[in-house]
């Protein structure tokens, strides 16, 4: 198959000293043609995506996890329906994580987590993850400081665990900007087909902005790590947002370079099957 060019550079980087409010959420790195362009990069690389996924599949050896963090309407939804349509649902899985159940709260954070990370063979996405203990809890004081403050720790541990038994990881942070986020809300209001995915949470949430983005900034540059590296994606443009995750996703899968297993028998020596 031709390859098409990468992105090597379809995110922002984020450190400690980074406000992510500096951060123009309407801005395009990597890309500078029009968006007709874009979406036709982003076709032409899901086909490869959708062969790559296969082989990942049939080879039954790697396993890759995609972390998606955004604000509310940051558009991870609306990633996962466009950017994965076409791969085999076989070896593709989501796991949302909502508000903690009684049974989930009565233990440590992480416990509801790892049993969904993946397989062997599988790409999983975490819709919504581990980070909310270090986002939505620090914001509205769910648990004490003293605690939330450890937990970059056992965070940045427990994806080195997953790293160094072979899981390949890559977190994405969708940022939007805070007018976006009412344009998005707006819409949803006004379309009854779409009125089911508003929460008047989110309304409550959106007034602690500034707050989420210092979360979000410690929270990214905490653990952004090789092995489990962040990307920080602009996302007021779903099409710039949809061809920079194709792109990394693609980079990915082709540094993985899963291989279709060679038969253990020689197809040979069963001729034609009558
Ligand atoms: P959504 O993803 O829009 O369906 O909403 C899920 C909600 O669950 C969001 O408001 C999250 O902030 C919330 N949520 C997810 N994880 C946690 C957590 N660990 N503690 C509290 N709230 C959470
Ligand atoms: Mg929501």
């Amino acid at each position: 198959m031709a390859r098409k060019t990468v992105s090597r550079r379809c995110w922002v980087s984020v450190d400690a000293t980074t406000s992510l409010n500096d951060i123009d959420a309407g801005s395009t790195p990597g890309f500078s043609g029009e968006e007709a362009s874009a979406r036709e990069q982003t076709e032409v690389l899901r086909t490869e995506l959708v062969e790559l996924q296969a082989r990942l599949y049939a080879e039954s050896r790697q396993r890759l996890l995609v972390v998606l963090q955004a604000m509310d309407t940051g558009g991870k939804d609306g990633v996962i329906r466009k950017v994965f349509s076409g791969v085999n649902p076989l070896g593709v899985k989501v796991a949302r994580f909502e508000r903690p159940t009684e049974g989930e709260m009565a233990r440590d954070y992480l416990w509801r987590v790892h049993p969904h990370v993946p397989a062997n063979g599988e790409i999983t996405i975490f819709n919504r993850s581990h980070y909310e203990d270090v986002l939505v809890v620090r914001v509205n004081s769910l648990v004490p400081r003293a605690r939330w403050k450890l937990r970059y720790e056992h965070i940045r541990s427990f994806e080195r665990l997953l790293a160094d038994e072979g899981t390949r990881i890559i977190k994405i942070f969708l940022h939007i900007d805070r007018d976006e986020q009412a344009r998005r809300l707006q819409a949803r209001l006004d379309d009854p087909s779409r009125q089911w995915k508003f929460d008047p949470h989110d309304l409550e949430q959106r007034k602690h902005w500034s707050a989420y983005m210092t979360a979000f900034r410690d929270a990214i540059a905490e653990t952004d790590r090789k092995r489990a590296p962040w990307h920080v994606i602009p996302a007021n443009h779903k099409w710039y947002r949809d061809w920079a995750v194709m792109n990394i996703l693609v980079r990915t899968l082709r540094d993985m370079n899963p291989r279709f297993p060679p038969p253990a028998f020689d197809p040979a020596q069963f001729g034609v099957i009558a």
